[in-house]
């Protein structure tokens, strides 16, 4: 793993990191290099001056090709602000508002929004979703505001689909009694996981397996703070769930760190190189 310092574009007062890691298994030659850039990390209520859940996963060859995993609230001023936003596919874990709030002020954009400045964007949502921004819209918006801003579209659980290029699997996952899923990006033979929101279960170490980064929430500061049914990892149960490189996030500020584990900050850069060895 190589760390060299990064400065977030539009706010340089944010020292953050890049994290270089190698892939594994990677026959040289056969393999896009992938880059994920973390641009909102908080959780439910935000750590001061930081978005909410909002990954982006990159080619980093050509043809470039985006996927944002999850879009809460300060995700898209990120996107705008970061030398014009490009996203061509977003996938949503649920329906809690911290993962999906920014689709609403992105319908906006696209609709009354500079038309250069308009994000065009592929928006895979969880089985449901459709009505469930239909419903959002007819009490909070327009009718037919999202339909109208992206192409939108169902993903099935267990099944692989395509977004921005990358193939893409979703799998359920338990958080308190909301439908939950988390996703596998596989570009190539290179993997990325990301939990979304999960309670502790094995699901979340099928998630992780073999993966080359797992990026994974870490919530809670013990167990027994949460809810029941469970929705949310402490960090020690989200380390349990990895068997490879671990990423925490979605961990409030107050919380301490695990010695020795890379925590998500908004403007975290991971290369996740072909190169074999380290
Ligand atoms: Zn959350």
């Amino acid at each position: 793993m190589i760390f060299a310092p990064r400065s977030w574009p539009s706010n340089p007062g944010f020292a953050m990191t890049t994290l270089i890691l190698r892939s594994r298994f990677i026959p040289v030659g056969q393999y896009m290099n992938v880059r994920l850039t973390v641009i909102g990390s908080s959780p439910a209520w935000p750590n001061p001056g930081s978005a909410q859940s909002g990954y982006l996963v990159e080619t980093t060859g050509e043809p470039r090709r985006s996927l944002l995993l999850d879009c809460g609230p300060g995700v898209l001023g990120r996107l705008r602000a970061n030398g014009g936003a490009r996203v061509d596919a977003t996938a949503i874990t649920h329906f809690h508002l911290d993962h999906w709030g920014d689709l609403v002020p992105w319908a906006w954009l696209n609709a009354y929004g500079p038309p250069n400045e308009h994000i065009p964007c592929t928006v895979w949502l969880p089985p449901g979703g459709r009505g469930q921004l239909d419903a959002f819209a007819a009490n909070f918006g327009n009718p037919g505001m999202f339909d109208s801003a992206f192409d939108l579209h169902e993903f099935e659980p267990e099944t692989p689909f395509e977004a921005a290029g990358f193939e893409v699997e979703a799998h359920r996952l338990p958080h308190y009694t909301m439908e939950a899923y988390g996703f596998r990006v596989r570009e190539g033979n290179s993997v990325l996981a990301y939990s979304g929101d999960s309670a502790p279960t094995e699901q979340l170490s099928e998630l992780a397996r073999g993966a080359d980064l797992f990026v994974c929430e870490a919530t809670l500061a013990q167990p027994d703070k949460d809810g029941q049914p469970r929705g949310h990892l402490s960090a020690d149960e989200a380390l349990a769930a990895a068997d490879g490189p671990i990423l925490l996030t979605h961990r409030p500020v107050e919380l301490p760190v695990p010695d020795g584990v890379q925590i998500a900050k908004d403007g975290l850069v991971v290369d996740i190189s072909g190169e074999p060895g380290d």
